[in-house]
């Protein structure tokens, strides 16, 4: 008899992660075959020469022997305080280590607050694009996602009359992304103002996911939410992944901030699902009050001559140059998403031409469509490759274009 095949769950016919989807398998068979692709596909500092700070992997190395048991399912109390006592001095209400959870990376902690938040059905507010989790991790709960534009022309930010327009009486959540990824947008202060207030006037949870918080450009001024929350229910994502350089490390947390009284069951919530994955990793978790505490290790790759900046210049650089392109200059975090003028082109498609590159020109990009859009002509590519090789990269690209344009 014919084996059947293993059934799959269907919640998993809407989930897409094209970041690591079918043109990053492409990309390994090609390497199989010895060629040499240059990976802009995936944020992952350890991957393009950076490393973690000394000072957080020396407390990471030194308490090794201290970290053999399973920990308090919401973290170790010393990383705990170290974020509370971050969270209070930024003026988040009501912050304090009972309510800090720290997972096994962002990741983890974006599914475990959306499963403890939704009902079947129910309605998530994520911006578009997305980081591509967001929307994952709202289906495979049972949740539906509606998207607000933060289209190219308006500078990747969105509207807060359109956000309230999507609103329904099936709206639980209102997702921020800021700085965000994959536009590297940084949300004005009014402009968060104004999202709080649609948050409080429906009564929506503020998730606002941080973990590019120190990672800026040119002087933006990053604003957290929470401080502007208030008492209003609020969950801060962030993590060592990114700024700390250690995506390895696999060490995130959230940050409930509000009034205490509201937040009770979803707390609760919080630490039943928590208790249920034991602990996460523990001996990396000895490396956040020393990454929190410690030397600012960033500022130094995003100013003028760091790497990060340059390799940001080198981006935009290679965006004037080109015939075809356009990008609203990330003003944080760690990538660019340019488009692609129409006007070169029939019919764009951001997924052949993402294809094409990948087998004419070895390089190695995500398709925007992959972060929830709509327009065809996205693509998102990271910052941390040397500014030299950023440089090489756009010549590739502008060679992909031509010859699609060429038809
Ligand atoms: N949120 C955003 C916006 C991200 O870009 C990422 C990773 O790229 C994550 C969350 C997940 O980060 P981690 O699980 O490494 O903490």
């Amino acid at each position: 008899m014919a084996q059947r095949n293993v059934p799959v769950s269907s919640r998993l016919g809407d989930v897409r992660y094209e970041i690591r989807g079918a043109l990053s398998r492409r990309a390994r068979e090609l390497e199989a075959e010895g060629r040499e692709i240059i990976r802009l596909n995936i944020g992952n500092p350890g991957l393009f020469g950076f490393s973690v700070p000394v000072h957080v992997r020396a407390a990471v190395e030194s308490r090794l022997a201290q970290s053999e048991a399973y920990c308090h399912q919401q973290g170790l109390m010393a990383a705990r305080e170290a974020i509370a006592a971050r969270e209070t001095a930024r003026g988040a209400f009501g912050a304090h280590a009972e309510n800090v959870f720290i997972g096994n990376g962002v990741s983890e902690l974006i599914d475990l607050t959306l499963r403890a938040l939704l009902n079947s059905s129910e309605e998530v507010l994520l911006p578009s694009p997305d980081y591509p989790l967001w929307s994952a991790a709202t289906v495979l709960n049972g949740g539906r996602a509606r998207y607000y534009p933060c289209p190219a022309s308006r500078g990747h930010l969105p509207d807060p009359d359109e956000v309230e327009s999507l609103i329904t009486p099936r709206t639980r959540a209102l997702v921020l992304i800021n700085p965000n990824n994959p536009t590297g947008a940084v949300y004005p202060t009014d402009l968060l103002k104004a999202l709080v207030r649609v948050a409080e006037r429906h009564r929506l949870l503020l998730l606002s996911d941080e973990i590019y918080d120190g990672i800026l450009y040119d002087q933006a001024a990053f604003q957290p939410l929470a401080p502007l929350a208030g008492d209003l229910p609020c969950v801060t994502y962030s993590g060592l992944s990114k700024m700390h350089r250690a995506c390895g490390y696999r060490v995130g947390w959230i940050s409930l901030s509000g009034a205490d009284s509201k937040l009770a069951e979803f707390r609760s919530a919080l630490d039943l699902l928590s208790a249920l994955r034991l602990c996460a990793n523990v001996p990396t978790q000895w490396g956040v009050a020393p990454a929190i505490n410690g030397p600012d290790t960033t500022a130094a790759l995003t100013s003028p001559g760091g790497r990060l900046y340059e390799a940001r210049r080198a981006v935009i650089e290679g965006v004037r140059n080109s015939e075809f392109l356009s990008v609203v200059e990330p003003q944080g975090a760690l990538y660019a998403f340019p488009s692609v003028r129409n006007e070169h082109f029939s019919q764009f498609d951001d997924e052949t031409f993402a294809l094409d590159l990948l087998e004419t020109e070895n390089v190695l990009v995500v398709p925007g469509t992959g972060f929830n859009i709509r327009e065809r002509n996205h693509f998102r590519l990271t910052l941390l490759p040397e500014p030299d090789q950023i440089a090489d990269v756009f010549d590739r690209i502008e060679r992909c274009l031509d010859r699609l344009a060429a038809g």
